[in-house]
């Protein structure tokens, strides 16, 4: 299930938020010199149709009584800052598609939030409670859907196309209000009478593709209801790491996993606490003389797991030799992927993908040990409590 958040004008609420005397009033932000356009009107303006992308002489001469403003882009992208920031508490999986508008992915994460609708309901309640703004939510088993559906009550809607609706609602959906559908494809579908999504999947792939090429052929796609492309985090966290400088440098193989074991253990609780898996593993250490070295080594399969990280680690130290003291010390988890996402067997290394599973299911519960009892309310054998520079 996906969702799709698309704040409501949204520059414009941000000017009557920050400024009361404009609220109820028709705002117009956008570029004021002569050719300058409509950026967002408010809900007030738009009643004597302003447009975004209007040219802003037409808009003054529709509605001459608005307040008219210019972008503050700063301003919006710190609102847009704290707004993706709430987003990333529901799920990792949060596309940013503009300032103001994000897919997000929930798929799997019923069992802890509850439905989409349900998941909906609080991203707007978070997002008003924190920035006091309102936005519309939509939600469908594909991205396009999500779209359209976010439009469908704005502003402060929320609509939910569950799959069993999906025919019906390509069924009579305008053919242009299809994402990516413009001037030049609705010419090319109108002498065919297409005038819904179903009506152009009527058509056939075949006659689609040979009409408008690649795009036809998505088209097609669109008209069954499948949205291939998936929703793509370009999350800001690419790698999750723990590292220390120690109290005093040493070149003992066995006091510095001490460290690492702990280090892996804080690695994986984040990786498992931000719902990522690594799929490659960082050995980092700085030595006496200030030179760093790394070494890192890819997994067969991503993992969460402090007992594989650990483990990973502890071989590339022993591969590495320490030839000079060591005053730093560091683990690393990059190559993240998300953790909701199925994982690809690995195929020489079955036993392996078991085992890591097994421990990752004892960290879980160690996790949710911690969460009852406090920090290390559990140690593993071997684990000391001292000498633990934080
Ligand atoms: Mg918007």
């Amino acid at each position: 299930m996906i969702l799709h958040i698309d704040m409501d004008a949204f520059y414009a609420a941000v000017e009557q938020l920050d400024d009361p005397a404009l609220r109820g009033r028709c705002v117009i932000v956008g570029g004021t010199s002569g050719r300058g356009v409509v950026a967002t009107a408010s809900y007030e303006a738009r009643r004597f149709g302003v447009r975004s992308a209007m040219p802003m002489f037409e808009a003054r001469r529709r509605c001459p009584q608005a307040v008219f403003i210019k972008p503050r882009r700063e301003r919006y992208q710190a609102v847009s800052r704290r707004i993706m920031a709430i987003l990333q508490r529901f799920t990792p999986l949060v596309e940013p598609v503009s300032i103001d508008e994000a897919y997000l992915d929930v798929t799997g994460c019923e069992k802890i939030c509850g439905p989409p609708a349900q998941i909906a309901r609080r991203i707007k309640a978070s997002i008003l409670e924190e920035t006091a703004l309102t936005c519309s939510v939509g939600g469908a088993p594909v991205k396009f859907l999500a779209k359209i559906a976010s439009e469908m009550q704005k502003p402060d809607g929320l609509t939910i196309i569950e799959e069993p609706e999906v025919a019906a609602v390509i069924e009579k959906l305008p053919i242009e209000r299809v994402p990516g559908v413009g001037p030049a494809a609705l010419a090319c579908l109108a002498p065919w009478g297409v005038k819904t999504l179903a009506d152009a999947g009527r058509m056939g792939a075949a006659v689609l593709e040979r009409r408008l090429g690649k795009f036809g052929r998505r088209l097609a796609d669109l008209a069954r209801g499948e949205d291939p492309s998936p929703v793509r985090p370009h999350s800001e966290t690419k790698s999750i790491s723990a590292e220390v400088t120690l109290a005093r440098n040493t070149a003992d193989p066995s006091e510095i996993k001490r460290i690492l074991l702990d280090q892996a253990e804080d690695v994986a609780r984040q990786l498992r606490r931000q719902g990522f898996r690594a799929r490659t593993v960082v050995l980092k250490l700085k030595h006496d003389n200030f030179r760093q070295s790394t070494r890192s080594r890819t997994l067969e399969a991503p993992t969460q797991s402090a007992h594989t990280l650990f483990g990973t680690v502890a071989a590339l130290l022993d591969a590495y030799r320490i030839q000079r003291p060591v005053r730093l010390v560091g683990v690393g988890a990059a190559n993240l992927v998300a953790a909701n996402r199925p994982v690809q067997k690995a195929l020489f290394a079955a036993g392996c993908r078991k085992k890591d599973a097994d421990w990752e299911k004892v960290e879980r519960v160690l996790d949710a040990i911690e969460a009852r009892f406090g920090p290390r309310a559990v140690r593993r054998a071997g684990q000391d409590d001292e000498a633990k520079p934080r």
